[in-house]
């Protein structure tokens, strides 16, 4: 590609997220695409306030907020755990379940708790998450795409691989909770996995 600076300003991609479980997979997930993606922080860029009622909404600020501090396209995700027996919490609170600063083992303590004598059926939930890209600022076409991880919270955790709710949250078909497998399969099943295979699909339908 010509190293013009309109060259560079599509080839480069900043990333609003300041989650490092989070970067350190979607940078492994996108690492074959013929994009530099760089971390919001990286070009100091710091935290927005996640205002909006749904994922998508939060997605969207941060996408826009990393847009518009660097002026380049934004990639941004928000996901969360999703629990039926708790009306969808932790939902949109996810990562501050607990309290703030985010404490993952605070998070699933209180998700166990939470769920204290909920029988095993009653016990279904996802992971879910959805990506967007805005290519600008004020893009009024957003691509937003989504994914959906099944499963179930154990009573106990089990495992030490990635972040968040991992430990607790029990893949049924595979049998294994999301901290026990290795990174690579969890990269391949999650929810994010799949948001981000839709994206991948749209940006193909883009620029073919
Ligand atoms: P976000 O940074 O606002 O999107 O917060 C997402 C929160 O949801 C994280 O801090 C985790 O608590 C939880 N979460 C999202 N995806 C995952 C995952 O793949 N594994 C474990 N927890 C997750």
């Amino acid at each position: 590609m010509a190293d013009t600076p309109a060259s560079a300003a599509r080839s480069r991609l900043v990333l609003a997220s300041g989650n490092a479980g989070k970067l350190a997979e979607l940078q492994a997930m996108l690492a074959d695409l013929p994009l530099e993606i760089v971390p919001q922080r990286e070009l100091g860029v710091g935290d927005v306030a996640e205002t909006g009622g749904t994922f998508v909404e939060n997605a969207l600020i941060k996408a826009r907020h990393a847009a518009a501090a660097t002026g380049l396209p934004a990639l941004a995700d928000d996901s969360g755990l999703i629990v039926d027996a708790l009306g969808g919490a932790p939902g949109l609170y996810s990562a501050r379940y607990a309290g703030t600063p985010t404490d993952d083992a605070a998070n699933n303590a209180k998700l166990l708790a939470a769920l204290d004598g909920v029988p095993e059926q009653r016990r279904s939930a996802r992971f879910y998450a959805v990506i967007v890209l805005l290519r600008h600022a004020d893009d009024p076409q957003p691509l937003i795409a989504e994914g959906a991880w099944e499963g179930r919270i154990l009573t106990a955790p089990r495992g030490h691989h990635g972040f968040g709710y991992n430990p607790v949250f029990l893949d049924p078909l595979h049998g294994l909770t999301a901290a026990e497998m290795a990174p690579a399969r969890k990269n391949r099943l999650s929810h994010r996995a799949k948001a981000l295979q839709q994206l991948r699909e749209r940006l193909a339908t883009l620029t073919s």
